[in-house]
């Protein structure tokens, strides 16, 4: 039976990080986007805070790693604990959300295809960061491929113990400051999928260079770059999973099977951006609404709110079952676009329905008033990760599967 009980630790957890988000972190959430970056130091406080508060039985861990001496067959926690952590953090800025040290969209990939030996060697960095915070990032994307992911042209080429690698990658999330990028190349653009291959490559690796640093409309304070690859060369030993996993179209399901676990988590996130404004927009409509101003004024405002609310609920309980799905070991590649698909959607709604309820008031850009802010954040996420038209398609295509199935 589903269900969407959090435990004790969980609700501490989510407490903790409210109260923080709500003291620390809003507060500062504007200065961070017009600096368009997060205060070192401070993402250094709040992370060895937040790995405190998690104790020894780390979560995060668990979800970047997998878990460790555990019957694999048996549910975890980790996907929920995260779905729980990022709606959390979003709500309160959804840059530092994306900006915390770790392997980031990397971790994934490297779960699902890396050797024993690549996992120990890649999320070792990020086991004590007390020295310095360390990060991971996922390159997939290209100026010439962003949905059709099978249309990626940056090249691999066999050279002795090593690939070489030519190409280029844009919009790659913390691609400037990682220690190292999965980075996907094709052996022959004309195999399409089958001709996909996954590398670790490193930071300071000869060839291996951070290009442009984009200005973006939303998410200011978290930093997208565009990485070049020239000439670089790979050690064999980096690609993920080894030769023999790509005699199928395992590169390619690398890929994907990175979105059957992030996208729920990207879902979190919209909904805990469109939650904040829509908490916004209610705190304002009783501060500034009493029930002596015209009846039909009032009501049609509270009806638009409860639709708001009614959308993020449903969002946010699909987003729920997409990772109670994955802490169960069940495939969820159509619960996943789903929930992405709707939350996108919904808190974009939420954000604009927001602004417009508070008239005037919604447009401020002030450290009290982020309803502005929210409203450029939120485009993104039906944009990132899948747009909201491939969600679609994925989710048609697995419906039809479904149906075929009877
Ligand atoms: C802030 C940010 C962070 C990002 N981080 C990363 C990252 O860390 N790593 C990474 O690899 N990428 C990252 N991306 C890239 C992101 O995943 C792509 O932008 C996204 O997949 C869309 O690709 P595109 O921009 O090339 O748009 P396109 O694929 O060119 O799409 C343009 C439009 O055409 C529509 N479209 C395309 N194909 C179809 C179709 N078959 N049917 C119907 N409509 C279609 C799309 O829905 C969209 O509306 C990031 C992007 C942003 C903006």
């Amino acid at each position: 039976m589903i269900d969407f009980e959090l435990n004790t630790q969980q609700r501490m957890l989510k407490e903790a990080l409210h109260d923080m988000g709500k003291s620390v972190i809003r507060p500062q959430s504007l200065g961070w986007d017009r600096q368009k970056t997060i205060d070192l130091a401070f993402l250094r406080n709040f992370y060895m805070m937040s790995q405190a508060l998690r104790g020894e039985n780390n979560p995060m861990e668990d979800f970047n790693e997998g878990p460790k001496n555990r019957d694999p067959g048996k549910p975890v926690q980790t996907n929920r604990t995260a779905a729980m952590g990022a709606e959390e953090l979003a709500w309160a800025d959804a840059s530092i959300m994306l900006s915390l040290p770790g392997p980031g969209l990397g971790g994934p990939p490297i779960r699902a295809s890396g050797t024993p030996e690549q996992k120990e060697r890649f999320f070792s960095i990020f086991r004590d960061m007390s020295d310095e915070l360390r990060w991971g990032a996922y390159g997939l994307t290209e100026p010439g491929a962003g949905s059709d992911v099978a249309a990626i042209r940056t090249s691999c080429k066999r050279d002795g113990d090593a690939y070489i690698l030519n190409g280029r990658k844009c919009y790659i999330t913390m691609g400037g400051r990682a220690s190292w990028v999965v980075i996907f190349a094709t052996v022959d653009p004309a195999l399409g999928r089958a001709g996909h291959r996954a590398f670790v490559v490193e930071k300071g690796t000869p060839g291996f260079f951070v290009g442009k640093i984009e200005e973006k409309m939303g998410l200011r304070a978290n930093e997208t770059a565009e990485l070049v690859l020239e000439d670089c060369r790979v050690p064999a030993a980096n690609l993920l999973g080894g030769e023999e996993k790509y005699q199928t179209k395992e590169g390619f399901m690398t890929a994907m099977k990175t979105f059957d676990n992030t996208r729920p988590l990207v879902a979190a996130m919209a909904c805990g951006i469109g939650r904040a404004a829509y908490e916004y927009a209610r705190d304002f409509v009783k501060d500034n609404y009493v029930l002596g101003r015209p009846i039909p004024r009032y009501s049609a405002i509270a009806e638009r709110l409860a639709r708001v609310g009614r959308n993020l609920e449903a969002a946010r309980i699909l987003t729920w079952k997409a990772v109670w799905m994955a802490d169960h070991h069940l495939p969820n590649a159509k619960e996943a676009s789903m929930s992405k698909a709707l939350a996108g959607q919904a808190a974009i709604w939420a954000c604009i329905e927001a602004i417009e309820i508070c008239g005037a008031h919604g447009t401020l850009a002030e450290d009290h008033a982020l309803l502005e802010k929210w409203f450029r954040d939120i485009k993104v996420y039906d944009i990132f990760e899948g747009t909201g038209q491939i969600q679609r398609i994925v989710i048609s295509k697995r419906l039809l599967t479904d149906l075929r199935a009877f």
